[in-house]
């Protein structure tokens, strides 16, 4: 086991009425990147709030780096690098001095920020564009520039919310693979998302929020192995007849049949053939069909096994920029 880098528990947070954090324990050890995965409005950014004693809390302790952080616990802060939710740079500077200010914060030595600024804009690829200020940025590049500004002090920790919403698929997997190499390169990383695909992706422990609760930890082969079917197979067709339905479920590893909005799904757990044995069932039975495909668990499956509710919208895109920020 590694150090413990952030240590909370028992957080509570109410706004008002509304407990927005609930009894929330969480520990996270160095050279993690740990996903906060949740819904929008889990509490995931009340927790980094929190976290960084930017908000107030009710009940339970936070330690980080073993110490108790307060407003002004500049040492600590040092050591953090923070890219909050809303994109927070400062619309009068160009890009480099958007990154020089956030850096200067804690690296006064002159000679040494301009390091720590040119490696972070060539970091996330803002090169280019040093001279421009946010305004004239896309989605995409304005995110980036938050990043630069969070990192370019070369934190032990850094903590990203939701850092590639509205943001486009180049800048997204640029986004990810710099978290990744962050990571490589020392640093801890928590990092907050409603995509369950990028949690995925990157983060060696998930902890999946929903409504401030913890509903489940571990890492993403362990949060799976807790779903019952480890494969849903789709068959697109009619609906069969009840004669078909008391056959496929007495097919051996299958779980579940049902039938809607002409697809069938199959749930199965086990078995290495399973999709071969219900097509082998289609045929003898001479059904028609259209597309079948067949899925492994998802993280979604894990948070509907619990929750009874989807994880997202499955419409949603994460890809595809949403309406343009500010004016
Ligand atoms: P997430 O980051 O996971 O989307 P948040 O931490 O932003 O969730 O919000 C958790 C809950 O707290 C939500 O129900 C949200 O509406 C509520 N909330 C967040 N900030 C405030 C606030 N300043 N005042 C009142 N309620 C808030
Ligand atoms: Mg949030």
């Amino acid at each position: 086991m590694g150090k413990t880098v952030v240590k909370i528990e028992n957080l509570v947070k109410n706004y008002a009425e509304l407990r927005a954090l609930d009894h929330l324990n969480l520990e996270i050890e160095e050279g993690e990147i740990f996903g906060l995965l949740g819904p929008n409005g889990s509490g995931k950014t009340t927790t980094i709030s929190c976290l960084l004693s930017l908000l107030s809390y009710d009940e339970g302790t936070i330690r980080i780096f073993g110490e108790t952080m307060t407003p002004v616990s500049y040492d600590l802060k040092s050591r953090i690098g923070i890219i909050p939710q809303n994109v927070a740079v400062l619309n009068e500077l160009t890009v480099y001095e958007n990154v020089d200010c956030f850096c200067g914060l804690y690296i006064k030595d002159w000679a040494q920020r301009k390091q720590c600024v040119d490696e972070a804009i060539a970091f996330v690829g803002l090169e280019d564009f040093v001279k421009f200020r946010p305004r004239k940025l896309s989605g995409g590049l304005l995110r980036r520039l938050n990043i630069a500004c969070g990192i370019a002090h070369k934190p032990e920790l850094i903590i990203l919310d939701e850092p590639t919403v509205a943001v486009d698929p180049q800048s997204r997997n640029k986004i990810l693979e710099g978290i990744v190499e962050l990571n490589r390169r020392g640093a801890t990383v928590i990092y907050t998302s409603h995509y369950m695909e990028e949690v995925e992706q990157i983060c060696t422990r998930i902890c999946i929020m929903d409504r401030g609760k913890k509903i489940a930890e571990g890492t993403k082969d362990e949060l799976k192995r807790t779903i019952k079917n480890t494969e849903t197979i789709y068959v697109e067709m009619a609906e069969p007849d009840s004669t078909v339905f008391q056959k496929m479920r007495s097919l051996t590893h299958v779980n579940d049949v049902n039938w809607a909005d002409g697809k069938l799904t199959v749930g199965c757990a086990g078995g290495r053939h399973n999709l071969l044995q219900i097509m082998e069932l289609i045929r003898s039975e001479n059904l028609d069909f259209g597309r079948v495909y067949s899925e492994l668990p998802t993280l979604n499956d894990v948070f509907l096994t619990i929750t009874g509710k989807e994880l997202r919208d499955k419409n949603e895109r994460p890809e595809e920029p949403t309406a343009k920020k500010k004016k």
